[in-house]
């Protein structure tokens, strides 16, 4: 959920798609691709497309379409995917563990610089080249850490508490993979996931196939 506003976030998370998509075009071989041509690819209207490329700043050539290029650094601009954001885990669990170990995030410019547990066996320990410190340490430690973003992958009956120590050791943006409606002040901006939303879609279409 999210408490500041995110503007155009459904524009926004389509965006993703389509540099995934130009990419593969960049890699076979093509220079320009089509609102068209992305459109078909992911099943949207060409309008749409061009309205979201629109918000990059980026602009078509009239038959040719974008440059790949240009369309790719662009889009990786405007989600701010060309800089080194710093990321501290909370929660070295199941969830948390496997989130460090994903290296696409790195190619976006998301670094997990060190998590953090309550858990005296795994405090001390590394996962995937990050550090575990102890939560009770979270204040010392971000002193140098330069931190943008905080991953919670807590279980749900921690979140709260343990956000409100994020917010008062001065964390402005958190990534919320649990179930709870996070609490923050106004100048702190929550981004909840939750893959259950996916499955719920695939198993909703599975019912109506039987
Ligand atoms: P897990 O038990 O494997 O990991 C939780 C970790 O949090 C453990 O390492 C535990 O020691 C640590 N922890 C517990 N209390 C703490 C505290 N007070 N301070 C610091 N660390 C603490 O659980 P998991 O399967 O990785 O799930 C973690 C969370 O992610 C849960 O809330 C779960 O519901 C959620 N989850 C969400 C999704 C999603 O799609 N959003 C998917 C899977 C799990």
């Amino acid at each position: 959920m999210i408490k500041k506003k995110i503007p155009a976030a459904p524009s926004i998370r389509r965006l993703p798609s389509y540099l995934h998509l130009i990419r593969q075009a960049q890699s076979d071989g093509f220079e320009f691709i089509s609102a068209t041509t992305i459109a078909n690819e992911l099943v949207l209207e060409p309008i749409q497309v061009r309205k979201d490329l629109a918000m990059t700043g980026i602009t078509g050539k009239p038959k040719r379409g974008y440059s790949v290029i240009k369309l790719i650094t662009a889009i990786e601009h405007f989600l701010g995917w060309d800089s080194v954001k710093n990321a501290i885990l909370i929660g070295a669990g199941n969830l948390g563990t496997a989130l460090t170990g994903y290296q696409e995030f790195v190619k976006h410019g998301l670094v997990f610089v060190a998590a953090f547990d309550n858990n005296e066996e795994k405090i001390g320990t590394i996962i995937h080249n990050v550090p575990v410190y102890s939560f009770d340490d979270l204040k010392t430690k971000l002193k140098r850490l330069n931190v943008s973003i905080a991953v919670l992958t807590v279980p749900s009956s921690q979140a709260q508490a343990i956000t409100d120590k994020l917010v008062e050791a001065g964390i402005k943006a958190i990534w919320n993979f649990t179930n709870i409606k996070l609490k923050v002040p106004e100048n702190v901006v929550v981004q909840r996931d939750d893959l259950t939303s996916g499955y719920a879609l695939l198993s909703f279409v599975l019912g109506k196939a039987d």
